[in-house]
């Protein structure tokens, strides 16, 4: 069984269930899933996307190595011709690294980071690495501060693919 966050073409929000997304299809199809709020049956599938929702970026103030490592690999990769579907890939296991490090070395303090970060900066809060969520603009604010800030690459998420 699978479930789905649908939207009928009023952008009601609801979910079901399915026995796989060829079931859903088929079901879709035939006009066999109603709206439960209006009974519309122009059923389509709500974009998972928390983190454009917020329209937020992942940023920390470390891993600035990482992050010029995974620059180079690409830049590397590139060079060397390799298959744009492996540099990708290879790209993306030095991303994945870079967040766990991130992760692991990095107080969270979530959407309070461009705040923090400043706070970090002007010796007004203990000095430490942080991670957390801050607007474009934000982070083009920290930065012409002279803070430095990292944005992360969000990772592929494989489960979204169909
Ligand atoms: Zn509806």
């Amino acid at each position: 069984m699978i479930r789905y966050d649908l939207l009928c073409e009023y952008d009601h929000k609801f979910e079901a269930w399915f026995r796989d997304s060829a079931a859903y299809d088929e079901q879709v199809k035939a006009g066999e899933v109603l709206c439960p709020f209006c009974s519309n049956d122009n059923i389509r599938k709500a974009v998972m996307a928390p983190a454009i929702a917020s329209h937020k970026e992942s940023v920390a103030s470390t891993g600035r190595e990482l992050a010029i490592e995974a620059a180079e690999k690409a830049a590397d990769d590139m060079r060397e011709g390799t298959d744009p579907q492996d540099a990708a890939h290879a790209f993306m296991e030095v991303v994945n690294k870079l967040q766990k490090h991130v992760e692991e070395t990095c107080d969270y303090v979530g959407e309070d980071f461009a705040q923090e970060a400043r706070a970090i900066h002007y010796g007004e809060a203990e000095e430490r690495n942080i991670y957390g969520e801050a607007s474009p603009e934000e982070t083009r604010e920290l930065r012409d501060e002279g803070i430095e800030v990292l944005t992360l690459p969000k990772p592929l998420d494989k489960k979204q693919a169909n």
